[in-house]
């Protein structure tokens, strides 16, 4: 029994793991992944496309998206476990993920993280977007990440509102620190949930002379 708590375990499998790992090689192996994507946009497809249903309409203000996993199994426990269970333990996992992603992340001038809600601000430190924010910081130690954009006003949770409710709810709510005129900007999030919230953030910065404003969510729903 002691033995159990105390030897690492695959939070997906419950396998051996390493101390500094949320999931098994095996699990990290097996991470659901996107395998199709349009060219014209970056979103995930499920053929391999030069133009989809997303260059023109959901993710408006993006340039280009990038994403790597998809939100199920292994992938959504890590998530998971970070964000609602407050884990810790091997947690920089996912910086390691995303250092594996091959964006080109030092073709940016700056990252921008998108900024959570006010009332979950004080659990900063343990938030997927900031062990992604690390992880990108290890490849390009020198590129601007101060937090450019905040929030100003709380929403309620975008699930459970209708889209377009959503374009409504989120109107207004960022306000942009500092000049990003010119700039070549990348959008970090842990996942896509409503293309809402990021095109708000992409318009705040391109309203404020942006040269382009792409977007990487480390993980993504199912393509649909
Ligand atoms: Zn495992
Ligand atoms: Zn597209």
């Amino acid at each position: 029994m002691i033995e159990k708590i105390l030897r690492p375990y695959c939070l997906y499998c419950g396998g051996d793991s390493a101390y500094n790992e949320m999931i098994c090689p095996d699990c990290v192996q097996g991470l659901p992944r996107f395998e199709h994507f349009c060219k014209g946009c970056g979103h995930p497809t499920s053929v391999d496309t030069a133009h989809c249903k997303h260059c023109d309409d959901k993710l408006k203000g993006i340039d280009f998206y990038y994403t790597d996993y998809i939100y199920i199994d292994a992938v959504k426990a890590m998530i998971h476990e970070i964000k609602f269970n407050w884990r810790w333990r091997g947690a920089s996992q996912l910086s390691q993920l995303l250092v594996a992603s091959g964006v080109d992340f030092a073709s940016y001038d700056r990252v921008v993280p998108i900024p959570y809600h006010i009332l979950r601000r004080f659990v900063r430190y343990r938030q997927p977007v900031e062990l992604l924010m690390k992880g990108i910081l290890s490849i390009t130690p020198d590129i601007a990440h101060d937090r450019a954009l905040y929030r100003i006003k709380n929403t309620v949770y975008q699930a459970r509102l209708s889209r377009r409710q959503r374009i409504k709810n989120v109107k207004n709510i960022f306000a942009l620190k500092g000049g990003v005129s010119g700039e070549r900007i990348l959008l970090v999030d842990d996942i896509l949930t409503t293309g809402a919230t990021v095109s708000e953030a992409a318009k705040v910065l391109k309203r404020a002379g942006a040269a382009k404003v792409d977007l990487y969510t480390f993980a993504a729903g199912m393509v649909r």
